[in-house]
């Protein structure tokens, strides 16, 4: 671990921000051709993720699964290894690494463990439409405070009664006088309880038939308010050390400096914070799924039936197949999704192929693994199990894998009338 740090330090004091390398590739454009060979410091950086989680993240998976306690040890030591925040730009702290080598990152943790995968990456939702929308003063503060301690910020958006349809939403917020007083509750709230401030979605026009599009404020919320109330720790059925809650706001008082923005702009601004979230999610799904065939592989080459391993079922053999054809092509779909938003591709479409593909083939891996292992699969001393109830969430959150294909079946519908 020592050694791992002296590293990571050294990549975040020295090499990182003053490395020509880095640079070349953190502002590279769109180029042709086809490159499929990560840079030096794209693979040190993976090697640290890699290092990280095999060290002390797998070792603890199974306990952080069963108690569902926050793992705020892991999140101070990705903190002090500087494995948080490091999409955050450098003019706020960070080392404003491009999406594309954060999902590197990402896909390494999830491989461990995508509940504690949530715990230290979900603030990166949160942060995005303040890095996307915020002024200089707001991203120096808001931003500012997550590289200097492990803290962590949430998205809250989806309530009781509307999550894909956001545009139901009914929290409001109403002007008076400098300050803006929210009403309203939120529900599903990655890091709900445990967040420093929040990114609230509000109506503030009162119009019912005012456009998505104008209808709509994003707003940065403090904790320490008075009037914001998270609820109880939702039990979840996978990723359970992630922490969930309902927030509850009761007349909070929000400074108009804390607009994101601008009034109205709120509805695009959370969406379009997805074409930057949902490769990571793509990601996180993949490492599942990789982790999925691997322990499937495994255990296959050790259980005998009929005298010979289980791998030489070709019934199994093929099921292997089918996970590695899935994993391969869900990495290769957050890769492309990663790139072109890194180039300043709209990368909507890529996105949600990439997220819904993604979710739909670790279900299908994990699955597949305890299907494999037989009566172990199906039991909590074997590690498959936990990846099935882990595999779920991601065809729910940051978009179900219906609204996926709604936007791609929109998206090429609209192209085809052209
Ligand atoms: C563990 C967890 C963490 C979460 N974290 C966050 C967070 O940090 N921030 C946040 O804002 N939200 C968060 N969410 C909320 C999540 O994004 C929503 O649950 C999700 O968008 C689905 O919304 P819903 O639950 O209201 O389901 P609904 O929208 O009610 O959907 C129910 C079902 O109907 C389907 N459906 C709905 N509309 C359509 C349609 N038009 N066409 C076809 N099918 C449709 C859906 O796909 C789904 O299968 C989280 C949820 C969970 C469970």
């Amino acid at each position: 671990m020592a050694g791992m740090q002296q590293v990571v330090k050294c990549l975040l004091k020295n090499n990182v921000r003053s490395s020509p390398n880095l640079v070349n590739y953190v502002s590279s454009s769109a180029s042709g051709g086809y490159n499929f060979t990560l840079s030096e410091t794209q693979k040190e950086i993976q090697d640290l993720a890699r290092k990280f989680t095999r060290e002390e993240i797998v070792p603890v998976a199974a306990e952080y699964d069963r108690t569902g306690k926050f793992p705020f040890d892991l999140l101070n030591k990705a903190h002090s290894v500087g494995l948080l925040n490091q999409h955050i730009p450098e003019k706020y702290g960070g080392l404003g690494l491009n999406t594309f080598d954060g999902c590197l990152v990402t896909e390494e943790i999830a491989y461990g463990c995508t509940g504690i995968l949530n715990a230290l990456e979900g603030s990166g939702l949160g942060q995005t439409p303040v890095i996307k929308a915020g002024t200089d003063e707001q991203k120096k503060k808001y931003l500012g405070r997550l590289i200097e301690e492990p803290l962590v910020a949430a998205y809250a958006v989806t309530e009781p009664s509307a999550g894909s349809d956001v545009n139901g939403i009914k929290t409001r917020a109403v002007k008076k006088g400098n300050e803006w007083v929210l009403n309203g509750q939120k529900m599903w709230i990655t890091n709900g309880g445990i967040a420093n401030w929040y990114f609230v979605l509000a109506r503030t026009n009162p119009d019912p038939k005012a456009s998505a599009s104008k209808a709509f404020t994003g707003f940065i919320v403090e904790r320490d308010w008075q009037g914001v109330n998270p609820g109880r720790k939702e039990i979840n059925m996978g990723q359970r050390c992630s922490d969930t809650r309902g927030i509850i706001f009761e007349d909070v008082r929000i400074p108009e400096e804390n607009v994101l923005l601008g009034e109205g702009a709120g509805f695009k601004i959370a969406m379009t914070t997805f074409d930057v979230t949902r490769p990571p999610v793509a990601a996180g799904a993949t490492g599942l799924a990789q982790r999925c065939l691997d322990e499937a592989t495994k255990y296959s080459l050790e259980r005998k039936t009929f005298g010979v391993p289980i791998a030489q079922h070709q019934a199994v053999a093929f099921m292997l197949a089918d996970m590695a054809i899935a994993v391969e092509t869900a990495r290769l779909a957050w890769m492309k999704s990663s790139w072109e938003v890194d180039n300043g591709l709209k990368n909507t479409l890529a996105a949600s192929i990439a997220k819904c593909y993604a979710a739909d083939i670790a279900n299908k891996c994990a699955s597949d693994a305890v299907q494999i292992f037989g009566g172990c699969g199906f039991n909590s001393e074997y590690p498959v199990e936990k990846l099935m109830r882990d595999a779920k969430i991601y065809q729910i959150y940051e978009g179900t894998s219906q609204i996926q294909r709604l936007i791609i079946s929109r998206t090429i519908l609209e192209q085809a009338k052209k």
